[in-house]
Order: C-alpha cells, then sequence, then structure tokens
C-alpha cells in the first residue's frame, strides 16, 4: 500500500513532486495536490494557488484563452482564472520574445484544454474576451464582447419591457 501522504502533481502530465515544488519542470504548470488531506492553511502563496485549481480544468493541451498587454494584466487575467479553478500559464507573446522585451510586451495566456470552455466564460464575463494577435490589432475581439455584452443586454432590458407590459395588459 502506498503512503497516502500528500504530494503534488503537475495536472498536465501527473508527474509527482515534492512539497518543495511548485511547477512542473516539462510543462511550466503549476502543481496541484493529489491524495493525503487538504491542507489545514495555505503555508505558502503557491499552495494556495494550487489548491484552487479544479482538477476538471487541468486536463488536455494548452491552449490561447487570452493575452494580456503587459505582465501585471496577464497576472490580472491568471488570477481571475484562477478565482474559478482554471489554471494556466502564461507566455511570452510570439514575435515579442526579444530581450527589449523580456519584461515588458504583451503575454498570452494558455490554459489545459478542459478548462478552456470556462476561461472563456469568465473573461466574456470580464469583458476580457480572448484577443487574437498580432499585436496592436489586438482590440477587435475586446470589442467584440462589448457589442455580445451590449446585445445580452439588450435583450434583457427587452424581455423586462415585455414583461413589463404583460403585467400591464394582464
Ligand atoms: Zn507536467
Amino acid at each position: 500500500m502506498k503512503a497516502s501522504r500528500e504530494t503534488l502533481a503537475c495536472p498536465s502530465c501527473a508527474l509527482r513532486y515534492s512539497l518543495d515544488e511548485r511547477f512542473c519542470a516539462s510543462c511550466r504548470m503549476p502543481l496541484v495536490h493529489v491524495g493525503g488531506e487538504p491542507l489545514k492553511s495555505a503555508r505558502t502563496e503557491a499552495h494556495a494557488r494550487a489548491r484552487k485549481i479544479n482538477p476538471v480544468y487541468a486536463e488536455g493541451d494548452l491552449v490561447r484563452v487570452a493575452g494580456g498587454r503587459n505582465q501585471p494584466e496577464a497576472e490580472l487575467i491568471q488570477g481571475m482564472l484562477l478565482e474559478e479553478g482554471v489554471p494556466s500559464i502564461l507566455r511570452r507573446t510570439a514575435g515579442f520574445d526579444v530581450p527589449d522585451f523580456l519584461a515588458a510586451g504583451p503575454r498570452d495566456v494558455l490554459v489545459p484544454q478542459a478548462g478552456a470552455e470556462a476561461a472563456r466564460e469568465v473573461l466574456l464575463e470580464a469583458d476580457m474576451a480572448p484577443q487574437q494577435p498580432p499585436p496592436g490589432a489586438g482590440q477587435g475581439g475586446a470589442h467584440a464582447a462589448k457589442l455580445v455584452a451590449a446585445i445580452l443586454g439588450g435583450g434583457f432590458i427587452t424581455a423586462l419591457l415585455t414583461w413589463g407590459l404583460l403585467q400591464l395588459t394582464g
């Protein structure tokens, strides 16, 4: 019988790691807890983050769901996704991985395939829907999201008005 001591595992490739590790060496995925009982309290921020990850969303290849114009913005998106249990990694947007852009420059936010749909819903709600490269022309996605939100909002208002009319006439 295997010891049921808590260990960490990569949500992508299932490699096991000790509690000292934070990310998978090969996939760069934030590690998740497996086995054992959950920690009473988060010992480190990394553990707190890992505990939020829903394993359901940790399957499959990494797909790009969003982009940040810079590291802080990308981390903001990452945090929003994590709140919904979706693990993600940041990657420098292709074409910007040159020294001038190492510190700054846009970042891609990638999530496992299984979490992509949940991630897109989170981003849509937050009006940060996927922006497609090329950078600089990347506002189209956000505008589309606003349009969708406007249409949905308009539909809601129409429904309210209809309901109100029904109340008046009924
Ligand atoms: Zn891995």
